[in-house]
């Protein structure tokens, strides 16, 4: 019976790049800091999921994720990745608290994924932590099916030799990696040239399955474009990936055509990057869509769901969202 049941999940599409966020009000030991022109975006972003745009001061985590819980379940996904966020920490391993803009203990997604079966847990470990790797072990026991990180808001240098050690454990135990690349708005920067994909290159060698989020695509105007990199690394690693979150905003959704190629289609992941807006009018004005696709999924209130169904138009092959099954470490929960 438990592994018809097992199966039956494994064929289910899965975004497997969702955010959850939260100002402590339910004690989950979130915290969020949203200054300057970033507050109007923040609760812009809220109100695109339904939510009023004051809950950054109410019950922030209550609404987030009844009202994420109940998106995953009206969808036709099976299960969202959500991800838990670590605090930026200096090469000493020390936390610099108030370079971070949020945080998200891996506490908090594990246990929202042991009550919720539509969830499943990325925790985030910065492998400069003094205690990173006995946090690794802890949280692989609870029941993590993948890493996320930010390289260039967490300054982690992936390449830095004093990490091997936390590369190797992360793939003997066939946890995955999520690291972001290219260049990032919603969040602080702290260093810049760690979006670049090649900072990727050691986990990568010692056999840690990555996925590059938004495939290296840039995000502002005057980013530097690493996305020719990224295609140069895939052909060079064979458990390099991508993911194809953020595509439905301005910009990031340029490169599009060649993801549905080969060699980048058989090496896509479907993640959204909720709660970032979702907007059929990119695609539809670069030509991934028609006008139809566009104003049927404008309609649709899901935002998960709109992301899906426009991805699925786009012409991504159905393995696209199923392909993470295979990536993730189911055994250990
Ligand atoms: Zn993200």
């Amino acid at each position: 019976m438990q592994d018809s049941a097992a199966q039956v999940r494994t064929l289910k599409p899965v975004d497997m790049h969702v955010h959850v966020v939260g100002n402590g009000a339910r004690n989950s030991g979130c915290w969020l800091r949203v200054r300057g022109w970033r507050r109007p975006l923040a609760a812009l972003m809220l109100r695109g999921i339904g939510l009023p745009g004051d809950a950054l001061n109410g019950d922030l985590e209550g609404f987030y994720i009844a009202r994420l819980s109940e998106q995953v379940r009206s969808s036709s996904l099976g299960t969202a990745v959500i991800l838990a966020q670590d605090l930026v920490y200096d090469e000493q391993g020390q936390p610099i608290k108030e370079l971070g803009s949020f945080y998200v203990p891996n506490d908090y997604v594990l246990k929202l994924a042991k009550k919720n079966p539509e969830f499943l847990a990325a925790v985030s470990i910065h492998p400069a932590r003094p205690d990173a790797l006995e946090e690794l072990d802890r949280c692989l026991a609870a029941g993590a099916v993948m890493m996320k990180c930010l390289p260039n808001c967490q300054n982690i240098n992936c390449n830095d030799r004093r990490f091997q050690r936390f590369w190797e454990r992360m793939a003997e135990a066939k946890l995955p990696l999520l690291a972001h690349t290219g260049g990032e708005h919603t969040l602080p920067v702290v260093r810049r040239e760690y979006a670049d994909p090649r900072i990727l290159a050691l986990p990568l060698e010692c056999g840690v399955k990555v996925i590059a989020a938004h495939c290296a695509t840039k995000s502002g105007l005057v980013d530097p474009e690493y996305f020719h990199i990224f295609v140069g690394m895939i052909r060079r690693f064979a458990n390099l990936y991508g993911d194809i979150s953020a595509f439905n905003v301005p910009i990031r959704g340029r490169h599009i055509a060649e993801c549905l190629r080969e060699p980048l289609a058989s090496r896509m992941v479907h993640g959204s990057d909720y709660p970032v807006p979702v907007h059929g009018h990119w695609a539809w004005l670069g030509g991934a869509v028609d006008w139809k696709t566009f104003r049927r999924w404008e309609r649709q209130k899901n935002i998960l769901e709109r992301d899906y169904q426009l991805k699925v138009a786009m012409g991504f092959i159905p393995e696209t969202f199923t392909r993470i099954w295979s990536l993730l470490r189911l055994s250990g929960s």
